[in-house]
């Protein structure tokens, strides 16, 4: 039996934030990730720059590994579009790359990593403890879930999401292409989905998109949807046209949901996806998850400093802060995700849209946060 103060379930940008602000302050950190470092994940790779002051505060420099992105632009089926600035803007990192640089950070801080699947999380006593695959066992005092959108973890603990519907899937690869400004990041609509271009710090161009089910069952695989429907969109059209893959075929995920779920669970304290995913048309995920781990992080040592800080506490200011933080953002892309489903308002919508950079600003501003105060 190994012990710690705090155990992450799963390491991507929620689990391995919060493992080195936990580290970084002296506390015994394991996580448990199942897959080793680096890999590529489904993803559209613009991160917003609203984090970049607190991952500065925890020793990650992104700036020698990224893009920088300041202009947006929008299309609509038919290829009606528009360009803005993006008021505070952000960075092009793949996956691969940023999930790495956080593990090698965290490795550097003595955070302990177990590369295996966890598959059971009790609380019993005031302690968790966790089991992993291979049946070894771990024990904390405090245990954050940063599994992601969805695990078998989610179906063991019962969570309400799991019995609904999720009625949507991402595809993603990289490409060699040269005519997308370095600066850009390209958010195009087709019917049922909408998929991003923006650069990596490899130089290739990410193309990710997300579509309903009920769009693609009428077609037999990924080259056959992007025939039919996602290239009816010009730009996609020609982008899918003249683009080179770099991988060897597209990495797709299913089941994605966006339904509403607990921040505490079982004593766990979730973060990231795990406490709620946005859609990813507010290119806003990845900012949130690396939110909700400062806060995670900041009330768990106060835990441990301060001897009147209970679990009772911990538990009601970790849910108060992260609604405070999420909610409006995560019902506002909720309400996206509602036009977006519903093929001729979405039409109607993105068309608006497209025509004024006013109303798109102020969409901009309901789905993102300023940035961190460290
Ligand atoms: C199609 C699509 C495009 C997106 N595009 C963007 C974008 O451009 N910008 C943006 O900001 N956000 C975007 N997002 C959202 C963003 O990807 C997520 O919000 C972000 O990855 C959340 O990080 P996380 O750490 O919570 O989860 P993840 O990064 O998914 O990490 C979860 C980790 O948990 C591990 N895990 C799961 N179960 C277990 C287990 N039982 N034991 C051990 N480990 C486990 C997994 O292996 C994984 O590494 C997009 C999402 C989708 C679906």
């Amino acid at each position: 039996m190994n012990g710690y103060d705090v155990i992450l379930i799963g390491g991507g940008l929620a689990g391995l934030t919060a493992a080195i602000h936990l580290a970084q302050n002296g506390r015994a950190v394991c996580l448990i990730e199942k897959a080793k470092y680096p890999h590529h994940k489904v993803c559209g790779e613009y991160v917003s720059n609203e984090v970049v002051p607190y991952l500065q505060s925890l020793g990650v420099s992104l700036s020698e590994n990224s893009v920088v992105i300041d202009s947006l632009q929008l299309s609509t089926v038919t290829g009606q579009h528009l360009e803005l600035n993006l008021p505070l803007g952000g960075f092009g990192i793949s996956r691969y790359a940023f999930d790495h640089l956080l593990f090698q950070r965290a490795r550097q801080l003595g955070v302990e990593f177990v590369f295996e699947a966890a598959t059971s999380i009790t609380f019993h006593e005031n302690s968790f403890e966790c089991i992993a695959a291979t049946g070894k066992k771990y024990q904390a005092e405090i245990v954050i879930g940063a599994f992601g959108k969805r695990s078998q973890l989610d179906k063991k603990l019962k969570r309400d999401f799991m019995n609904r519907k999720s009625s949507w899937l991402g595809v993603k690869c990289h490409y060699e292409y040269s005519d997308l400004p370095n600066n850009r990041v390209a958010l195009h609509n087709f019917q049922g989905g909408y998929g991003g271009l923006s650069r990596t710090e490899t130089g290739a161009v990410n193309f990710c998109y997300l579509a309903s089910y009920e769009s693609f069952k009428r077609y037999k695989n990924i080259d056959c949807f992007n025939t039919g429907v996602v290239r009816q969109n010009p730009f996609l059209d020609r982008f899918l046209a003249e683009a080179k893959p770099v991988f060897d075929a597209p990495l797709s995920i299913a089941q994605i949901s966006f339904e509403e779920k607990k921040p505490i669970e079982n004593h766990i304290i979730m973060c990231g996806d795990a406490a709620g995913l946005i859609h990813p048309l507010c290119g806003n995920g990845m900012a949130m998850a690396i939110h909700s781990a400062k806060i995670a992080s900041e009330r768990i040592l106060q835990y441990f400093d301060e001897e009147s800080y209970d679990r009772a506490r911990l538990e009601f200011d970790y849910e108060t802060a992260w609604k405070a933080a999420f909610t409006k953002r995560l019902s506002t892309g909720r309400r996206l995700q509602a036009v977006l489903l519903n093929e001729s308002i979405s039409k109607i919508a993105m068309a608006t849209v497209a025509k004024s950079s006013w109303l798109l600003k102020k969409l901009i501003a309901q789905t993102h946060g300023k940035p961190l105060i460290c």
